[in-house]
Formats: C-alpha cells, structure tokens, sequence
C-alpha cells in the first residue's frame, strides 16, 4: 500500500459496519526556505515529500550558496513542471515578498532569528509551518568508553563541511580527568583525517563567507586554544580548533558555533552534564559515547532534544525511517521519508456510514428514557463502550 492510499484505522462495536479511514491530502501550495550549509539536501528533500504529497511548490534556495541556487534555478524546470515547481532565487528581500503570500504550509531551514519571522508572516494566513533550525548539540563522553573510537567520530562529525552542520556536536561535557586525553586523540585524528596542514589539504573546507568567518572566530575570544586556532580572512580559512577548559558563560556558549571549533566543559559527572544540558535550549542532537547502557538510557530519558545518538555522530540523519527534526528551540515538525510525506498531507479522518440500521440509533435520540438511560448503565458495567456516546464539544 502506498502513502497516499486510504489508511483503514481499527473498528469498534460501534463503526463495525462502517467505513473508517484516513485520508492522506495535498495540503495545496508548499513554500520551501532552504539554508546554505547543504542547499542541495536541505532544499530537495522537503521537495521530494512535497511532491510525493502531491503538492505544489515554490522552491527557495538559500542566497549566500548562490552558486548551488543558480544550478538549481537552471536544473529543475529541465525536470520539473515550472508553473508547479517553480525556483525563486534571491535574497532578504525576496523571501520577505514571498512570505507575504499565502501558502498552505511554509518548510523553512535556517536559524531561529529567521523562523521567528517566518512564523509571525505564516500567523497572518494561519498557515502552519515546519521549522528546522538548529542550536548547540553537546556531546557527552563517559570517562570509560573507548575514546580513540569515541574522538575518531567526534573528530569526523564536528569538522565534516568545516563544522557547518546543524546536527555537528557543538561541544564536549566529559570529566577534566579525560580532558587531556580527548585532547590528544582528536590531535591524532585531525593529523589523520587531514594531514598536518589542513589548509593545503584538498578535504578540508572553509566557512562560507567572511561575515560568518569574524563571526566563528569572535566566538573563540577568550577561550583557551588547545588544538589549531591558526585562521586566514582571505580564505575563510579555521584550522581543526578544540578550545579546552571552557565554561557555561564563555562567548563559545553563546550561540551554535557552526564551525570548525570544538569547545570542552569539564564536569564533575553525568549528573552534572545532565544539568548542564537541561539549563539550555533543547538541541537537534543529544550525543553521548558510552559502553553503559544504563548510562544512555539515563540520558535518553532525562534529557530532551530533537534526536538521540549514542556512540557516533550525525548518521541517525541517514536513517530515512527516523523522523528528523528539532524541538522547541531547536525547531517544529519533522521529515524524511514518511515522515516528511505526514507532515505535508493533511490526514483528513473519513467515516462512511450507511443509511440502513437506523433501530441502533435509536438509543442516542431523546427522550432519555429510564429504560435507555438503564441499558447505558449495565453496557458501562460490562465496560463496553456506550453505543450513543455524548457528542464531543
Ligand atoms: P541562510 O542565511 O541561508 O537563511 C536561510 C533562508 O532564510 C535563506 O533562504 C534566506 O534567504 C532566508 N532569510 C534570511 N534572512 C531572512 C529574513 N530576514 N527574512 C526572511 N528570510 C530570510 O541560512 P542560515 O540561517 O545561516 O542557516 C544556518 C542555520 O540553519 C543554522 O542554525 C543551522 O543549524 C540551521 N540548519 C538547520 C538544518 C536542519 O535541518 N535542522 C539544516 C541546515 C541548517
């Protein structure tokens, strides 16, 4: 059975004879906002469940990735109906006109400043919204896993696409009796992963922009360089950077780094890293290496955030029967998959009834005889659900 055939739901004593399903529907025009950081998979993927909804939409890739905008404003109508899908390129100002249309569901990717104000232009039309923002996802790692193992993932999801991931590990809780040795493990594996001069190697990236480059690099004031720190305006150029002894008010806390920088907070244990997580915005991402299973199960259930990933980094996003998306400040609604075919349908509840078998009814029509109200009250006994419910207000 397909997505969008009728999805039967289970019958009672008192639809036994009916029709009862759900429906899944276009919800009509879908306005999508994609970010920069990966345009290609944060603008089509939302297209792919759009479509497969069988919905229209308006595409709008990100301007600052404006190369991968133009591709996509030149590619899409060679495979695409344009009046159906059409790309609209542009910047603040062409995303605010298009905001003020209306749309029956707006998909935004970007940062929370944005998706306030997309909320706000949606709350003038009712029109609901997905929002995939992103936030600072910490990474716990127990002082007795294997860190070689532990750094080597952390070390390839923090600095894939120069730390320019919504889902990256924004930064490390551990205990300080491991710091130095996290330290050490993920010097190994920046020497490994990218020779001791990333700026030459050509698996290296940079940050998109010098406005985003003054911005990572005002984040590192203050902190203590324990790793890289070497940069270079004219290339956007980070090094691999781990900031150590960082606390809760360092400028590196601030915001979501989005960047090669990799601070660590030392804690005095779980507990405290749970506190510290908790104090904090929800993220897209709680990671947490360990061998304990209780230990993640502790973290699973005392903490919230849009995913869970234990012992590696970024991968549950490859998993397309996960839905993926934020909560609270990290975000609304989620996709991928089905999920992302759900969340642009309207799931429209059907009951088809018959004309016949009226007698049955009788019970839910006044008047409200004793002898009606008695066989109510000996269907309640039997815990039966009464055949002439009240109607819901
Ligand atoms: P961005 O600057 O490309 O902005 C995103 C979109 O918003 C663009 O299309 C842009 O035209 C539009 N926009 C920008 N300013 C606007 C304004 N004032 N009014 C209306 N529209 C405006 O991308 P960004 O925000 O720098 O993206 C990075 C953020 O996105 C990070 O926080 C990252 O974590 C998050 N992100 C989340 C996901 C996810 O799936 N959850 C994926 C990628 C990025």
């Amino acid at each position: 059975m397909g997505q969008s055939s009728p999805r039967p739901v289970e019958k009672t004593l008192l639809t036994i004879s009916d029709e009862v399903y759900i429906r899944p529907e276009p919800l009509g025009v879908v306005l999508i906002i994609g970010a920069w950081n990966y345009p290609w998979a944060v603008t089509l993927k939302p297209l792919v469940g759009a479509i497969a909804a069988g919905n229209a939409a308006v595409i709008k890739p990100s301007e600052i990735s404006s190369h991968s905008a133009k591709l996509m404003e030149d590619l899409l109508p060679l495979y695409l109906d344009k009046d159906l899908y059409p790309v609209v390129t542009g910047g603040v100002t062409e995303t605010q006109e298009l905001l003020k249309q209306r749309f029956d569901h707006i998909f935004y990717t970007g940062n929370c400043t944005v998706g306030k104000l997309v909320m706000q232009a949606a709350a003038q039309h009712l029109t609901p919204v997905s929002l995939e923002l992103g936030g600072k996802s910490p990474c716990f790692i127990d002082k007795n896993c294997d860190l070689n193992v532990a750094c080597r993932r952390i070390t390839w999801g923090k600095f894939v696409n120069c730390g320019q991931t919504c889902i990256a590990p924004d930064y490390i809780l551990c205990e300080a009796s491991i710091q130095s040795r996290v330290v050490e493990e993920i010097r190994k594996c920046i020497k490994e992963f990218y020779t001791e001069d990333p700026k030459t190697f050509k698996d290296y990236g940079r940050i998109v922009n010098q406005r985003h480059f003054r911005r990572v690099v005002a984040l590192m004031e203050g902190s203590t360089v324990a790793l890289g720190g070497d940069r270079d305006e004219s290339q956007c150029y980070i090094a691999p950077t781990v900031l150590k002894d960082v606390t809760g008010t360092s400028t590196v806390m601030t915001e979501e780094i989005f960047g090669p920088v990799l601070p660590i907070i030392t804690v005095s244990g779980l507990d405290e890293a749970i506190g510290f997580i908790n104090e904090r915005e929800k993220p897209l991402v709680v990671y947490v290496f360990s061998h304990d299973k209780k230990l993640i199960r502790r973290v699973i259930t005392e903490t919230s955030s849009g995913a869970l990933l234990a012992n590696d980094c970024l991968v549950h996003a490859t998993v397309s029967a996960l839905p993926f998306g934020g909560v609270g400040n990290s975000g609304m609604g989620c996709y991928q998959g089905r999920h992302g075919f759900d969340r642009l349908s309207h799931l429209r509840s059907c009951l088809i009834k018959k004309l016949n078998m009226e007698a049955v009814n009788s019970m839910r029509y006044p008047p409200h005889t004793a002898k009606k109200m008695g066989w109510h009250a000996s269907r309640t006994r039997a815990k039966w659900p009464p055949l002439s419910p009240s109607p819901p207000l």
